[in-house]
């Protein structure tokens, strides 16, 4: 019965939906620009709109598990999310909005984009089984998620795996987030396309100063562009390092725009983990890019969510999926 989830990514510029089975196949998905609005139930009436056509041309009648990644920060427990890149979303009841419109017959399931990605590259993607798996989104921000001892890893805030918050740099570059030095300022997109403008790089005639173009100049042969990819992926291959240093991480799957540069990005990443992971039980990682690219975030959604059913299952627990047993009881009034 329960063999279908319905799962959402939710990001700053798009949302998308997606109806997946529990082998990890995509039955039918869609996706929408997020709505550039002050109006937080705007935003929420085009997600459930683009859910609900999803889930009738998947001829899922019947909505039960619905699980659900979102750009952070987030609160996994209240079911609350306050997306960077959504405004109009500040501590936003996204569980419950759900809820209301979409009405699943348990509690959808929440968690960060990040960890998300993580999950599904390790479920069905190319990190597929590792017990040991950094996931990395590099975009216009940086994202991650750990999967530890073969768990997806979110800590007691369920917040666990901002790789692109921690310090590369001691007193480096000033970040939004309020400290200097972090990983995202030196090999986010945006990052890397300022540090090549600032050298003199200028996009081939007529296009956006973005990392796409980024990529193609470093594809020709440009030497800039080149140089501020080197300069992204030994800061990435740094923050590897010290991931793997502290938690003993074997695999990395790296998804996310700036990933399509390919051996542009991943052999400086080589380079700097091989010199940076000095420790013998953090030689030898494997790197790779993501094989599920847009699809690996409602694909680790939906895994949370048949995760969650599982293990109420086997705890004999029968209230609805991740609503404590004081507040079930709501479910039937
Ligand atoms: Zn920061």
């Amino acid at each position: 019965l329960l063999d279908h989830a319905l799962s959402l990514d939710v990001g700053g510029t798009k949302l998308a939906a997606a109806v997946v089975d529990r082998s990890g196949r995509v039955i039918r998905r869609g996706e929408v620009a997020t709505p550039r609005t002050a109006d937080s139930r705007e935003v929420l009436s085009a997600l459930v709109a683009l859910a609900a056509e999803i889930a009738t041309a998947a001829a899922l009648d019947d909505i039960e598990l619905v699980g659900i990644g979102s750009a952070g920060p987030l609160d996994p427990v209240l079911g609350t999310v306050s997306p960077v890149n959504i405004p109009a979303w500040r501590d936003f009841p996204l569980v419950d909005g759900v809820v209301e419109l979409l009405a699943p017959s348990r509690r959808p399931v929440l968690a960060g984009d990040g960890l998300c990605f993580a999950l599904g590259e390790q479920r069905f993607g190319a990190g597929m089984g590792s017990v040991a798996l950094l996931g990395m989104v590099v975009s216009t921000g940086i994202g991650g998620g750990l999967v530890l001892d073969g768990r997806l890893y979110g800590g007691p805030s369920g917040n666990a795996g901002h790789i692109g918050h921690i310090v590369i740099e001691a007193g480096g570059t000033p970040c939004p987030c309020g400290n200097h030095g972090c990983l995202e300022r030196y090999a986010s997109g945006p990052s890397m396309v300022a540090f090549a403008v600032s050298d003199g790089w200028k996009p081939a005639y007529g296009a956006a100063a973005d990392g796409r173009a980024l990529g193609a100049s470093a594809a020709a042969g440009d030497l800039i562009a080149l140089r501020a990819l080197a300069r992204g992926g030994e800061a990435i291959g740094q923050a590897i390092a010290l991931t793997a240093t502290l938690v003993d991480v074997r695999q990395v799957v790296i998804g996310g725009g700036m990933a399509a540069t390919g051996n542009l990005l991943f052999g400086p990443i080589a380079d700097s983990l091989a010199r940076h992971a000095v420790l013998g039980y953090t030689h030898g990682i494997e790197v790779r890019a993501s094989t599920l690219d847009r699809d690996a975030g409602l694909l680790g959604a939906a895994a949370l969510v048949f995760d969650s059913v599982a293990a109420a299952e086997s705890a004999g627990n029968v209230s609805p999926v991740g609503v404590p047993a004081q507040q079930s009881t709501r479910e039937g009034s």
